[in-house]
């Protein structure tokens, strides 16, 4: 027979191990989906004359996080989870990539996001020492200094933002036209005297040496040129990691889960949390607060429904 749980979360990020500690702590039966503990905290980022720096406030909490609930979870599945539907009574059966299925009465998605790449020579290589896909992280280590935002919609847009007051220049490109909510404003924003904006032009390879230098670029008319840079942000997008529940709940135009300031989503019983969400921003901090209000929410959702069935 399928073993039934409480409350099922998916995922061992800071929002999944927050939301599992307070299951834990309510002495609930719980099981945690995830095939690591601590999910993307580790994020080493150096620059030339800027040695390796601590961008991830909180990491130290995580790895508290992760030993309080490895040493308190009876159930951590080292997989992931494929798919999550309703059944008849109103739990939830969770059919996992290794075959299994299992099934709750609460359910809690903390799957996170992917950073869309470019998928050019040079990205993987100076990822973390120039390169970036995330602008509120590591902005503020580019004062006074040249850097290239490779982008297009919104959150290219709002990498800009912040930018703009910290370096020295900013060289802007947009490979394709992209939507944006407010033309008007984009452009004033592109028309600052430390922005050049490239626009029709491709990123052919990221260049460097032990940092990044620079970034090779081949314009419509096939015209290549190599602009000097300190920082490449890659500011494409997020792809949230939705899969599981796609179907199951509200989404975003981004795919990000709809959730009320309870962390519950559109489907009673199911709640979500961190980076996977529409909440403001993917950072460490915001997931691990995020995930304990969904825990506390998935909690209070499983005792009303014990309470309800006597
Ligand atoms: C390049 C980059 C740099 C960053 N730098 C910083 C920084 O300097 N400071 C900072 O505060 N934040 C930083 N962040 C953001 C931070 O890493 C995230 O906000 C945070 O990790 C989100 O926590 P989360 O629990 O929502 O998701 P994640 O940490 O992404 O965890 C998701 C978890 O879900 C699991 N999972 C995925 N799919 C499934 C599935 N189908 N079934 C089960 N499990 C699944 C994963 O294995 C993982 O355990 C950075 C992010 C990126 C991408």
């Amino acid at each position: 027979m399928t073993e039934r749980f409480d409350a099922v979360v998916l995922g061992g990020g800071p929002a999944g191990l927050a939301a599992a500690a307070y299951l834990l702590y309510a002495r609930l039966n719980v099981a945690l989906v995830s095939p690591d503990l601590g999910g993307k905290v580790t994020y080493p980022f150096a620059l030339r004359d800027v040695p390796n720096q601590d961008t991830v406030w909180g990491a130290g909490l995580v790895h508290e996080l992760a030993q309080r609930v490895a040493a308190g979870l009876q159930h951590h599945v080292r997989d992931t989870v494929e798919h999550v539907q309703r059944l008849d009574d109103g739990a939830f059966q969770l059919v996992l990539t290794g075959g299994d299925t299992i099934e709750s009465t609460a359910v809690v998605v903390c799957t996170g996001v992917r950073a869309q790449r470019l998928f050019v020579a040079g990205e993987a290589e100076y990822w973390g020492k120039g390169l970036s896909y995330s602008a509120i992280s590591h902005a503020p280590l580019f004062a006074g200094r040249n850097v290239a935002v490779l982008g297009g919609g919104e959150r290219s847009i709002a990498a800009l933002q912040i930018l703009i007051p910290l370096a020295s220049h900013i060289d802007y490109i947009e490979a394709r036209p992209q939507p944006v909510a407010d033309r008007a404003q984009v452009d004033a924003i592109l028309s600052h005297p430390r922005v050049s904006v490239f626009r029709g032009w491709e990123v052919q390879q990221v260049v460097g040496d032990e940092f990044v230098t620079g970034i090779d670029l081949v314009g419509i008319n096939g015209e290549v040129r190599t602009l000097p840079e300190e920082g490449v942000f890659v500011q494409f997008g997020l792809l949230p990691n939705n899969s599981a529940v796609r179907g199951l709940v509200e989404l975003d135009h981004n795919g990000h889960i709809v959730i009320d300031e309870n962390c519950a989503t559109s489907t009673p019983g199911l709640f979500a949390a961190g980076d996977v969400t529409i909440v403001y921003a993917e950072q460490v901090p915001v997931s691990i607060g995020e995930g304990a209000k969904a825990g506390l929410s998935a909690w209070q959702y499983v005792a009303a429904q014990a309470l309800k069935a006597g």
